[in-house]
């Protein structure tokens, strides 16, 4: 089966950070194809390559100027504010839906899509073997979260016809997607397929949901909200173990043997 890992980079801040989803990829996935999905030039592009990625430009989507305004990032902001986290100023909400070009590769008959700000600590193959449309829940606060997905990894049958449907569908007048590309998703696919919470452990459940911090376990950890390379990152000590092990990652190409969950102590 002709497969693929995909990820998106819209800037240099989101291109560090498939520099260390990709070297992630490399330790624990070495048997296939990364594609990295660019809207512009960006210097870490040639590294990306040397560690073997191919790199495609795409373009933005063809939406409407009405569209781009209501999802431009103060408008979003203003409408549906962030209260559980913080976004980082480089988080363009519009270049999310860039995501959606990865139905286009037809010539994939399934794509694993992984956020930037993801890095893959086990092995995750046997997602290819998954059907369309399949992610994990959105399961960072509370267990009641488990009926919501999180677009950050999910599995698509690429087609171009479903590419064009989603556009239709996507840019109606007035049609305001909240969390953009994960809310349409979640409508484009009423009936998703739900995948193990390890396959998109996102780093809030170390600290709000510890009982599920199983490094034994986990297969993919996705740095949602605060990025790990954020300068002024505001949740710095209390997420401090993850941040170190993005480092190891992308520094060291080192995934730590335990990650323990927190006040653990020595076990
Ligand atoms: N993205 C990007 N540039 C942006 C916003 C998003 O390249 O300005 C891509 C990148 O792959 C990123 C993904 O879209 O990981 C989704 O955004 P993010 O991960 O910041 O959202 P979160 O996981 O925090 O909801
Ligand atoms: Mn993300």
């Amino acid at each position: 089966m002709n497969v693929a890992f995909v990820t998106l980079v819209t800037n240099e801040d989101y291109a560090l950070g498939a520099l260390a989803l990709v070297r992630s990829l490399r330790l624990t996935n070495p048997d296939f194809p990364s594609i990295v999905m660019a809207t512009r030039d960006l210097p870490q592009l040639q590294e990306l390559a040397r560690e073997g990625c191919e790199i495609r430009f795409v373009d933005r989507l063809p939406l409407s100027a009405e569209f781009e305004d209501r999802h431009s990032r103060g408008k979003l902001h203003g409408r549906a504010p962030y209260t559980k986290g913080t976004k980082p100023i480089f988080h363009d909400p519009l270049d999310n839906f860039c995501k959606l070009r990865l139905w286009e590769y037809e010539e994939f008959e399934r794509i694993v899509f992984l956020d930037a700000d993801t890095i893959v600590v086990k092995n995750i193959e046997k997602l290819f073997w998954y059907p369309e449309f399949s992610a994990a829940p959105n399961l960072y606060e509370t267990l009641n979260d488990m009926h919501r997905l999180n677009s950050g990894v999910f599995v698509a049958e690429p087609s171009k016809r479903t590419f064009q449907d989603m556009l239709c569908t996507l840019d109606i007048p007035d049609k305001f997607w909240k969390r953009t590309d994960q809310t349409f998703l979640e409508s484009y696919f009423p009936d998703w397929h739900g995948l193990p919470y390890v396959f998109n452990a996102l780093q809030y459940i170390y600290f709000h949901l510890p009982q599920l911090w199983r490094w034994e376990s986990i297969r993919v950890v996705h740095y949602q909200y605060e990025k790990p390379w954020e300068t002024n990152h505001v949740r710095r000590e209390q997420l401090k173990p993850l941040i170190d092990l993005w480092y190891s990652v992308l520094e060291n190409r080192t995934i730590p043997v335990d990650v323990p969950p927190l006040n653990s102590g020595s076990s």
